[in-house]
């Protein structure tokens, strides 16, 4: 299978952000798009984006992190077709220092972020395996590798979803399915912004003062865009990359080079 047109890609947190870029993207390289998130109305703005490119997208609503939500996503999404591409890039990243983070909140980064990457690669790897094509790329961090002070769960919940990468490659690899996570840096989006904002009320600086620190933590002293992240999905997904799987690609300036 050589092009992307005509594949149908389901992509996770595809109402903002990265999931946005990346559903742009792949649509357009011709893939049909099924954008799962939580907020509707986000994911009718970008369906209509896609489809004002002469695209097409299938919106459907899902919290990832609920068992019996992604069950619902893999039925409406089996009425498009078999996904041959999965990204999954929905994510939360609520900063805070270990002792001061409540239990409830730490057990929601990983339910969404790791057990919604698991949820979603159980259900659809199955099929991409008995078709005998497919690409899973999952959207983990720089913080899949290092940690960083104040981000406990979400670092945790990164590292878990780049060592889920590698054993599904590893599961996957004589099946003509690839498994791949990008590991961005500070990107762009309204999580970064957001975490600037509540950091700024912390620090007694600006929210820019603050997106300005994050910026200069990469050797290219600047914020990664969603675009660029895309661009490194669709060549994952291309046939270019058949012969990359398990691995974690940073995205991130140069700021972590390992
Ligand atoms: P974003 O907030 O714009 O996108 C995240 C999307 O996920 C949102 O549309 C949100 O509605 C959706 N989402 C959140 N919880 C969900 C749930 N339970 N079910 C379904 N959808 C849900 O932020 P982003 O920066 O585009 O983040 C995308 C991914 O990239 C995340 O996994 C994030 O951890 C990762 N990432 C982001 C950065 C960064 O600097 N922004 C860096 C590294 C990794």
């Amino acid at each position: 299978m050589d092009s992307l047109a005509g594949k149908i890609a389901l992509i996770t947190g595809a109402g903002s952000g990265i999931g946005r870029a990346v559903s742009l993207a792949l649509a357009r390289e011709g893939c049909r798009v099924v954008l799962a998130g939580r907020r509707e109305n986000r994911l009718a703005r970008v369906a209509g984006e896609v489809r004002g490119h002469g695209g097409e997208a299938f919106p459907v609503a899902c919290d990832v992190g609920s068992r019996e939500a992604v069950d619902a996503l893999a039925k409406s999404a089996g009425r498009v077709g078999v996904v041959q591409i999965l990204v999954n890039s929905a994510g939360i990243a609520p900063a805070a220092s270990f002792l001061e983070m409540e239990d409830e909140l730490l057990e929601e980064v990983l339910r969404v972020n790791f057990m919604g990457t698991c949820y979603c690669c159980k259900r659809f790897l199955g099929p991409m395996i008995g078709a005998g094509w497919g690409r899973v790329i999952n959207i983990a961090s720089t913080t899949a590798k290092t940690g960083y002070s104040h981000t406990a769960a979400y670092t945790a919940s990164k590292h878990a979803v780049l060592g889920l990468t590698r054993v599904l490659a590893l599961e996957t690899a004589r099946k003509g399915v690839t498994v791949n996570a990008i590991c961005p840096g500070y990107v762009d989006t309204e999580l970064t912004r957001e975490n600037a904002r509540l950091m700024a009320a912390k620090v007694g600086a600006t929210a820019p003062e603050v997106l300005e620190r994050f910026a200069r933590t990469s050797p290219q002293r600047r914020l990664v865009t969603p675009d660029e992240v895309a661009e490194l999905a669709v060549l994952l997904a291309g046939p270019a990359s058949d012969s990359v799987t398990g691995q974690g690609i940073n995205v991130d300036g140069g700021a972590f080079m390992g």
